[in-house]
């Protein structure tokens, strides 16, 4: 069984390590380098999904990557425990979405307890205190996201994976339905099974085939900054405030311009290295520039709002990557046609489910029992 991987992000890489563990022979095609997409480019967190449909293959995703931690090739510097989150709501509007969102998690198994005053304090002193509402959440781990996706596919690569940097998949090669190959700038590589893992540029590859999936590029900036002392402990959020990003109006934008981010939450990230990493917004990927430039100044305002004495941290730098986005904000993964599987569309959960995606794509392709329920995930249900 020969399968290509088109896509060298944390999804590609996850399944040429998960496919060479299961004994088929692999070749990974990344047009750039790995992790140059939103896999090297995110908040770089593990934490548990909002929607519970994910519970199942987030925790699969964080028992693998403990599992490898200690042997990486590459350390990807995964929190052993949980490291914590504190989670607050900023006002009385903010109650009702941390209400929802505190549900899903401790419907999730994770335990969450709320903070009086004097709690909060202990538990997190810089945070502010004029907040609605804290609460404690047993969970959360910090990783290197581009360490994560390299030492996947390093572990592919010891077992005969074939990584190819620089070389884009330009095409799918069918004959009849089925799909044989892919066609690259050096010719034609033949496969059994190709797994496109392409991220927000996924559908470019297959609309040729006639197939459309409703994945969409969604841009999320980070800002790093660097407070010169330890701040906080633990994660420091507020509940995500953003909806469905949906496709623009070619009319909407003549007459009001490109959609701007709005109605973002707040994640402050205490990196290891003492730096912390601020996100993150959401706007539909438009052009290749940033549509709305101030994005980072509101993160920044949004998170002096729950750690004041960020305002004092020295700006580092700041960034954005596109999250491949579908409708409900659940991935497709499953056979679209004979040879042909796909595995995108994790928005802003890529890392949190990456690992558990590659165990239900290799089930797909070497025609195993899935590891759980693939129904959620069906590449066809939007049609
Ligand atoms: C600001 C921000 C913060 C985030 N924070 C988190 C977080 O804390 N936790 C979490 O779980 N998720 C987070 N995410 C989401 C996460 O980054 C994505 O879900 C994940 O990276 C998607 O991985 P992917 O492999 O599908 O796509 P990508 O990382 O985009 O990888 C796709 C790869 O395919 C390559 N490619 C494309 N076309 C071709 C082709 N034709 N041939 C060969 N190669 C090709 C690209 O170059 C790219 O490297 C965040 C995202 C953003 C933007």
């Amino acid at each position: 069984m020969h399968v290509v991987v088109v896509g060298g992000g944390i999804i590609g890489a996850a399944c040429a390590e998960e496919l060479t563990r299961r004994g088929a022979s692999v070749t990974l095609l990344e047009r750039d380098e790995l992790a140059s997409g939103a896999s090297g480019r995110n908040q770089g967190l593990w934490v548990p999904p909002e929607d519970p449909a994910l519970h199942a293959i987030a925790s699969r995703s964080l028992a693998r990557y403990l599992e490898i931690a200690d042997d990486a090739p590459l350390p990807f510097r995964i929190d052993p425990h949980p490291v914590g989150t504190v989670f607050v709501a900023v006002d009385e509007e903010d109650l009702a979405e941390a209400t929802d969102t505190l549900a899903t998690v401790s419907a999730g198994g994770f335990a969450v307890s709320e903070l009086d005053d004097a709690a909060l304090v202990e538990a997190e002193p810089e945070v502010a205190r004029d907040l609605a509402a804290a609460w404690f959440i047993d969970a959360g781990h910090r990783l290197d996201p581009a360490a994560l996706t390299v030492t996947l596919a390093l572990l592919a690569a010891s077992r005969g994976a074939v990584i190819r940097h620089h070389l884009s998949a330009r095409a799918l090669v069918t004959d009849g339905d089925h799909v044989t190959g892919v066609v690259t700038d050096e010719g034609e590589i033949k496969a059994d099974e190709v797994v496109v893992a392409a991220g927000p540029w996924s559908p470019r590859l297959l609309e040729p085939l006639g197939i459309r999936l409703p994945v969409l590029g969604v841009r999320g900036w980070l800002v790093r900054v660097d407070p010169r002392e330890p701040l906080l402990r633990h994660l420091v959020r507020t509940a995500e405030g953003n909806g469905t990003v949906a496709s623009s109006l070619a009319g909407d934008i003549a007459r009001s311009g490109f959609p701007t981010s709005d109605g973002y939450g707040s994640i402050v990230h205490p990196h290891p290295d003492g730096t912390a990493l601020i996100g993150s917004s959401r706007a539909a990927w438009l052009t290749p520039e940033p549509e709305d430039p101030s994005v980072p100044r509101q993160l920044l305002t949004n998170a002096i709002r729950i750690v004041p004495r960020l305002a004092d941290a020295v700006m580092l730098s700041s960034w954005w990557g596109l999250r491949p986005m579908t409708p409900d904000e659940r991935p497709v993964i499953g056979r679209v046609r004979d040879g042909l599987v796909v595995a995108t569309g994790h928005g802003s959960e890529g890392v949190i489910n990456g690992a558990g995606t590659a165990e239900l794509v290799a089930s797909v392709v070497l025609g195993e029992r899935p590891p759980f329920d693939a129904s959620l995930f069906d590449p066809f249900r939007f049609a």
